[in-house]
Parts: C-alpha cells; sequence; structure tokens
C-alpha cells in the first residue's frame, strides 16, 4: 500500500515533520530505509511509541543516539491535541481532539465488567446524511489521516494508563466515531493494522471492528486485506424506509448489501456480522418491522442483531422508542431464533452516546444550515 506521511503543519516546532504515526508497520520500515536505517530499527521505534507511549525520541533509550538526533530533526509523533477531556458519572470519557485548528473530532471510551471497548472516528463530519444521526446533521469537512485516526487511540491509552499485554484498559476498538470508514479506506485499514499489529496495541481480530452504512464494493475489498470485525448499520429492512434513513442505500440496496454480506461469511466462515438496529418511535419500531428483519436475518443465518434505542440530538424529528416497544421488538426477533441484543445506553449525560457525537465539523456541505436553524428555532420557541 503506498503511504504518504502527513506532514505536519501545525505551530508548535514539528512544522514540515513526518508524523511517524502515519506508518503502519511496514511503511515505518520502508520509512526507515529511506533515512539509510535498518528496517529491524522502525520496530525498536514502533515499540516505544505503542507499547510504552513515548513520543519523546530522547527517552527512546535503547535507540542509538545518532539516530535519535535524525529522527528528532526530520520526524515527529504527533497525536490530535485534547481540547475537552470529561468523564460521565457511569465511567464513559469523551474527548474532544483537535486535529488541524479549525476541525476537532470525538473519541469516547465505555469501561464495562470485563472488557474497555473505545469508540473512534474516521472521518471529520460525515457525508452519508443518515437521517437519524447527529455527526450527518453536521454535514462533511474530510478525512482523517492515519495519525489522526491512530492518534485517537493513542490518547485514549496515555490518559487511561493502558499497559500493552498486561491489565490493558483498552480491550476492543469499534469504528463507530463520527463518519464512514469505508468512505476513508486506506487510511482507517493502515490505523487498524496499528490497532492489531503485536508491535502496535496488539488487538484479537475479534476485538477491533469496524461499523459501515453499508459501501458493498469497500465491504467485498476490506474482507482481502485485513482480518477485522464487521458490524453493518441496517435500521430498517426494507428498501423504502432504509432509503430514507440511509440514503446510500439507494446506491447500494439490500439485496447488494445482502450479498456483500453472504461473501464476507463465506470468506470467514467462522465469524458473524452484527447488525446494528436504531429504534426509532413509530418509524421502525412496529412488529411489521420486526418481522421484516427476521426475513433479512434468515439469509445471514450465523449473524447478530444489536438494537439501539435512538439517542435524541438537537433539532432532531425523532423520538426514542418506549421501552415496552423495544422489549416486545426484541422478544420477536429472540422468538425466532435470532441473537439480538439491546445496547445500553452508556454516557448520555455527556452526549457520548451512539449518533450524538457532533465535534466540531467546519461544513464544506452546507448541510448543518438546516440543522443549526432548526436548534435557533428550537432555543427561541423555549424561551
Ligand atoms: N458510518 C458508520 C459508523 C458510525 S457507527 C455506520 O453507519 O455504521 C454509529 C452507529 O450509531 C451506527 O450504527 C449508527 O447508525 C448509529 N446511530 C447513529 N445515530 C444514532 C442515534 N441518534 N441514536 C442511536 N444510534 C445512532
Amino acid at each position: 500500500m503506498n503511504q504518504v506521511a502527513a506532514i505536519s503543519s501545525d505551530q508548535s516546532g514539528t512544522a514540515g515533520k513526518v508524523n511517524l504515526l502515519d506508518f503502519d508497520r511496514q511503511g515505518l520500515r520502508d520509512f526507515f530505509a529511506q533515512l539509510g536505517e535498518k528496517p529491524y530499527r522502525a520496530e525498536q521505534v514502533m515499540k516505544w511509541i505503542y507499547h510504552h507511549l513515548e513520543s519523546d525520541f530522547a527517552n527512546m533509550t535503547d535507540v542509538g543516539k545518532a539516530l535519535r538526533a535524525k529522527l528528532e530533526a526530520s520526524c515527529h509523533v504527533g497525536p490530535p491535541k485534547t481540547l475537552v477531556d470529561k468523564a460521565a458519572a457511569d465511567g464513559t470519557h469523551k474527548w474532544l481532539l483537535g486535529m488541524d485548528g479549525r476541525n476537532a473530532v470525538e473519541a469516547v471510551y465505555i469501561p464495562e465488567p470485563t472488557r474497555g471497548t473505545l469508540c473512534v472516528s474516521s472521518q471529520i463530519g460525515c457525508a452519508l446524511n443518515c437521517q437519524f444521526c447527529s455527526t450527518g446533521a453536521q454535514g462533511f469537512n474530510r478525512n482523517l489521516a492515519t495519525a489522526e485516526i491512530i492518534g485517537q487511540m493513542w490518547v485514549a491509552a496515555k490518559q487511561l494508563g493502558n499497559v500493552t499485554h498486561q491489565n490493558r484498559r483498552i480491550t476492543n476498538v469499534v469504528m463507530m466515531g463520527m463518519g464512514e470508514p469505508l468512505a476513508n479506506f486506506d487510511n482507517v485499514v493502515r490505523a487498524m493494522s496499528l490497532m492489531r499489529d503485536d508491535l502496535g496495541f496488539g488487538l484479537a481480530s475479534k476485538r477491533v471492528t469496524l461499523s459501515t452504512a453499508g459501501m458493498v464494493p469497500m465491504i467485498d475489498k476490506l474482507s482481502e486485506v485485513i482480518d477485522v470485525s464487521l458490524a453493518v448499520s441496517l435500521h430498517a429492512a426494507n428498501d423504502e424506509l432504509r432509503t430514507e434513513l440511509v440514503p446510500l442505500n439507494k446506491r447500494y440496496p439490500l439485496a447488494e448489501l445482502t450479498a456483500a454480506c453472504q461473501r464476507w461469511i463465506a470468506r470467514k466462515p467462522r465469524t458473524s456480522i452484527t447488525f446494528e438496529y436504531t429504534l426509532m418511535k413509530g418509524v421502525n419500531d412496529q412488529p411489521e418491522h420486526a418481522k421484516q428483519l427476521i426475513r433479512f436475518m434468515r439469509k445471514l443465518p450465523t449473524c447478530k442483531v444489536n438494537l439501539i434505542p435512538f439517542n435524541p440530538f438537537p433539532g432532531t424529528r425523532f423520538e426514542r422508542s418506549d421501552a415496552e416497544t423495544i422489549r416486545a421488538f426484541q422478544t420477536q426477533l429472540l422468538n425466532a431464533g435470532i441473537l439480538t441484543m439491546l445496547r445500553r445506553t452508556r454516557g448520555d449525560d455527556i452526549d457520548a452516546a451512539c449518533g450524538q457525537l457532533a465535534g466540531q465539523v467546519n461544513d464544506r456541505t452546507r448541510r448543518s444550515a438546516g440543522i443549526r436553524q432548526r436548534v435557533d428555532q428550537e432555543v427561541s420557541n423555549a424561551l
């Protein structure tokens, strides 16, 4: 894979330097070769970066002095800047991370008794315009660089006191933050390969999950280049409703999505795909919708469903389904023999729940104008 490292443009003495967080293992080896260094040196440095979370070359004590000086002169380890660091009552943690002085994205850490999950963003905003997602309503600015994606994990690991291979706090990563990860394919794959790599964060394939709104050709491509888990945002199992909720469905309708998922399973027989289904009151939560979902799942018998109660955000026209409706929906699926989990809503007191991530998006699509108008209207109605 051709790697182009981002040359830093910030003002903190790193201008013009190569950001080493932009390289996966092979890329770093190639880069060291260009510097006239042995490739194993790259691996030594990688361990410092990801196992010891060290960004200062001066502290990389088993790296020769001359090489340290060379690295200091032309490179840096440049994670995103932490602008805000918030903890919720339930232990959920959210960071607002500055990317380039004009934009910021959010990353969320969700601790549970047996695991700790980090939710990572892949783009500044999102171009897909899913109707029920606050990121979608913010419009789109640009793809994140590899360094900006893996940098979210680096910052979180450092701040949480993550110790690789020991009592690590981050045991799972989900690419379920802002953006459509498959629309930023190369950078996301490179970042995930650093999450998987033993010299990186060393997570097993089951513990790194990419979630997509259904970019069919990229699902195939993903299965060819890296071993990770797949989640698909479904939200409706009939084309008319799904196209309304997830406009990408017009381009890749359910029949094509189903076939792509079947190909994924055929290539990885021991894996499953999780279908995310956000429940919105009166929109997709009725018994007939559950029936359609059951019919859909019959074509993918080893897969499972993750129900997400809708998380409201300012300006949205949707509401969360009632607890009773949610329970009935889940029961209908379970009775049909479909493994169905209900995602607990975490961190909603700090707006860190699914679909609430907003960050600061310098919208280039003008989509956010509409939602801002609606928010202003709501505020003025409330006064
Ligand atoms: N673009 C990718 C990654 C985002 S993942 C994707 O669509 O899969 C975020 C998950 O949260 C998706 O399943 C998304 O559909 C869901 N989601 C978005 N907005 C939500 C909201 N307001 N309430 C609950 N879930 C939401």
